[in-house]
């Protein structure tokens, strides 16, 4: 009989009761947001007309390295958390590598990713403060999808814009925001002045997230009780979403491993930083070792190409100005199968700690990703989604040195979510149809050398 365990789960009562918040030991804090029209560092209360309070007092908060997790949050945590962490034997045997893999597998929450981490905890404090309606962008719809299941469960109403190529083209995430009763409109369209005005001059106009999130942050800014939430990028969905390095933080402890190496596919930095930020702090605190891999697009490459510079979250320059690693807030990702990964520029957390050397980017070809998947796939059961299958392949890279090496190095990934509504993207694969795609460094030259006309 073997005696080869395969997942490791936490009791209800030991699921973390408090967030952690790597801010707070920092060396190197980030620098602050600053408002677009003045340039002057943001405060609290100036981000209060678009979220909830308590969402900008954990923005900015930079002394509390541990927040307390609402009990009304981690009782809905429990809906589908501790999430499995899993030593991938199936893969470890296919590569034919010494290194002990694991996997935490987020893609086992409702809505099928790591995002209802933070979208529950978002709704739950707009509905602490007397907050009826949130609003929200999404492309792909993972977020869309966990803000409206979140926004069910709060009895909030939900209103999400949706990318109008998407919504029309990939309708299933739409249909699972309709189930859970929000109300999804393609973007552009009439019922906002940002949605009219990309309309009047371009009635056939395909949509964009850049577009979405105008839509949605005007609706909050003229919807009495309205609030507008993110699913990535800012520091406090960050925060929520070390849930997944705490849980994994303790299972490994009951696989008696530490990881030698953690990984993380990387959009705007939530899952990356939910996985990555408690083992970093025995880094910081304690002299540890690990690696921290974030894993992006070749066609958005960010991390690994962009600058260090403060840019716009979004393309039309109406938010504040972040200090990020940025590829201009004006470039334009190819229309890669990871949605969720197509973003200019990164969290300002990562981007500290990436310049500081805490961390590390590597970046990798769309084929590479689903060729990936699909050895994962086959080896563990589970199809991943196109966004997970860069930290898969990252892990796979990894793997294969310890193969040339004989190296037993514990490589830890984070499953961020699985893949069974994205098959189209299997289909493109399995037929040879799909591309990579290069990004030129005159393109990549012109979008950030706009950015010093900003903070001038
Ligand atoms: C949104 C999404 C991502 C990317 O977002 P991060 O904030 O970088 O984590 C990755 N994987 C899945 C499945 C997603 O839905």
């Amino acid at each position: 009989m073997s005696t080869k365990q395969k997942r490791y789960f936490l009791a209800e009562e030991d699921i973390p009761r408090q967030w952690y918040y790597i801010q707070a030991d920092m060396p190197n804090k980030p620098l602050p947001p600053l408002n677009p029209a003045t340039k002057q560092p943001m405060k609290e209360e100036d981000f209060y007309p678009l979220f909830a309070k308590e969402l900008a007092h954990q923005e900015l908060n930079t002394t509390d390295a541990w927040i307390d997790i609402p009990e009304e949050v981690r009782d809905l945590y429990k809906y589908y958390r501790s999430t499995p962490l899993v030593r991938a034997y199936g893969l470890e045997k296919a590569l034919g590598t010494p290194a002990h893999i694991y996997f935490k597998n987020e893609s086992v929450s409702p809505i099928g990713s790591h995002k209802l981490n933070s979208a529950l905890a978002q709704v739950y404090y707009c509905k602490q403060e007397g907050i009826t309606n949130v609003t929200t962008e999404t492309g792909a719809g993972q977020w869309g999808a966990a803000l409206s299941y979140a926004a069910r469960v709060f009895g909030i109403e939900a209103a999400v814009y949706q990318v109008k190529i998407s919504y029309e083209q990939k309708p299933y995430r739409r249909s699972i925001m309709q189930t859970f009763g929000a109300q999804v409109t393609p973007s552009p369209s009439m019922s906002t002045r940002a949605g009219k005005d990309v309309l009047t001059k371009d009635p056939m106009n395909q949509g964009s997230l850049g577009t979405a999130i105008s839509e949605a942050v005007e609706l909050a800014m003229t919807t009495p009780n309205c609030k507008y939430v993110l699913g990535s990028v800012l520091n406090h969905v960050a925060l929520h979403q070390t849930i997944i390095g705490l849980e994994a933080e303790k299972q490994m402890e009951m696989a008696g491993e530490y990881p030698d190496v953690v990984i993380g596919c990387f959009g705007g930095g939530s899952n990356f930083g939910g996985i990555s930020f408690p083992f970093m702090r025995h880094n910081i605190k304690d002299g540890k070792k690990t690696r921290f891999i974030a894993a992006e697009p070749a066609s958005c490459p960010k991390l690994t190409r962009g600058v260090f510079q403060y840019d716009f979250g979004d393309l039309s320059g109406l938010t504040p100005l972040l200090p990020m690693y940025t590829l201009g807030h004006n470039f334009m990702p190819a229309n890669i199968h990871a949605g969720g990964l197509r973003y200019h520029g990164a969290g300002v957390i990562i981007s500290q700690l990436l310049k500081d050397g805490y961390m590390e980017a590597v970046d990798i070809q769309q084929t590479e990703t689903f060729k990936s998947g699909l050895i994962f796939a086959k080896a563990e059961g589970i199809i991943p989604a196109p966004e997970s299958c860069h930290a898969i392949a990252a892990a796979i890279r990894e793997a294969e040195k310890c193969k040339e090496t004989g190296e037993e190095k514990v490589i830890l990934f984070n499953l961020s979510g699985h893949g069974l509504i994205d098959m189209s993207a299997y289909d493109q694969y399995l037929s040879g149809s799909l591309h990579d795609y290069e990004v030129s460094d005159e393109d990549v030259q012109k979008n950030v050398s706009e950015l010093e006309q900003i903070i001038k």
